[in-house]
């Protein structure tokens, strides 16, 4: 495997590769979420290149930045151990300098949901997006559905700039309690732990619910929020994939999402229907 930190060289290094190229962007602490991305885009392309770089343009004054967790030696070994072809390992002076052009979220669907808790917060992932895909120039990018809006908005900028790459959609992996995992699990108390697991919970709920043909979104949330009462509830939707409001459930074209925050820590989960 090897380990590139500047961009320039990785683009040197990918040049005249005449193979699919599949690319996993992470912010490190990497575990059995981000290796089924690896997976994945091993499986669908003849190399794969995975990046790690908390960005920090994308955490707001006050959020977790600093303390974000770093595993930089455990990751290379998870990657080399992956079969990942090329690690990015760049500093944010190899990604950002000053007075710089910038890409901006969109108006609504950046600023609704996790966008509401966080304005500014997609803004600064769509800016670290579009540097890294130019950066790799891949067949494929693949991201998680725990991110939805993520996912949605990635997929909306790349639309809307005419790139010329796939994004892939990868399933959820959840720890075996039903807990979706992330990087930020670690600063989970066991209480906290416990408590978070109404998340998953909720959304079982609701997915039963949808299972007794009760579709209508209000009964769906109601449902959900007594399940998750105690937390502190950031937002429950119902949403279409175009992320627009919907009356009714519709099978197919449906994600549920959830953030709340349990101690200090911002938790998100969904289902897709
Ligand atoms: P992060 O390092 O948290 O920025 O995540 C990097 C990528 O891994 C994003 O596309 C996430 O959506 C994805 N990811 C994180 N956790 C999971 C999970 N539990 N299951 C699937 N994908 C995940």
């Amino acid at each position: 495997m090897k380990i590139i930190s500047n961009p320039l060289a990785l683009k040197e290094h990918l040049k005249d590769i005449d193979k699919t190229v599949g690319f996993v962007p992470t912010m490190g602490a990497l575990h059995e979420g981000h290796i089924a991305l690896i997976k994945r885009a091993k499986e669908e392309n003849e190399v794969v290149v995975v990046s790690i770089f908390v960005n920090p343009t994308q955490f707001l004054a006050g959020e977790d930045l600093e303390k974000y967790p770093k595993k930089d030696e455990a990751d290379k070994k998870i990657c080399k151990l992956a079969g990942v072809d090329v690690l990015f390992f760049p500093n944010a002076s190899d990604i950002y300098t000053q007075d710089e052009v910038k890409i901006c979220a969109p108006n609504v669907r950046g600023y609704v949901l996790e966008g509401a808790t966080r304005p500014g917060h997609f803004s600064g992932v769509l800016r670290v997006v579009m540097k890294l895909l130019n950066i790799v120039s891949p067949t494929r990018a693949y991201f998680g559905k725990k991110d939805a809006q993520q996912l949605n908005l990635i997929g909306l900028m790349v639309k809307q700039f005419f790139m010329s790459v796939e994004i892939v959609p990868v399933d959820i992996v959840r720890d075996s309690d039903g807990l979706a995992l992330s990087s930020r699990n670690i600063y989970l108390s066991n209480e906290e732990r416990k408590e978070a697991l109404k998340i998953p919970k909720s959304l079982y709920i609701a997915s039963q619910l949808i299972g007794k043909n009760i579709v209508h979104t209000q009964k769906i949330k109601k449902a959900m929020l007594e399940v998750l009462a105690p937390l502190s509830i950031e937002y429950v939707e119902v949403l279409n994939r175009d992320f627009e409001v919907i009356k009714e459930v519709e099978v197919g074209n449906t994600v549920i999402l959830v953030e709340v925050i349990v101690g200090k820590t911002r938790l998100l989960d969904n289902i897709w229907l």
